[in-house]
């Protein structure tokens, strides 16, 4: 059982060390968080317009793909 959870304490540990490097990293520099945000926007941007586009589910894989992309983003077959 004590077996079960050192794993999971590991990786909540990790997460923990990548959040709080990430912070320190953001507040240091503000031109660094103007970046992630505007990337977080493009991103964001990008994903509604794939909903408006619709999206397709690959025949050969089943990953979902974007309709305006035409091939599968994981096998690269046709949609
Ligand atoms: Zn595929």
């Amino acid at each position: 059982m004590l077996l079960e959870v050192i794993p999971l304490v590991i990786g909540l540990l990790m997460l923990g060390g990548l959040a709080m490097i990430a912070g320190s990293m953001t507040r240091d520099d503000p031109r660094t968080r103007a970046r992630w945000d505007s990337r977080f926007d493009r991103e964001a941007r990008e994903l509604r317009h794939t909903d408006a586009t619709g999206v397709l589910t690959c025949r050969r894989c089943g990953t979902s793909g974007s309709e305006r992309a035409g091939v599968c983003p994981r096998c690269g077959a046709a949609l």
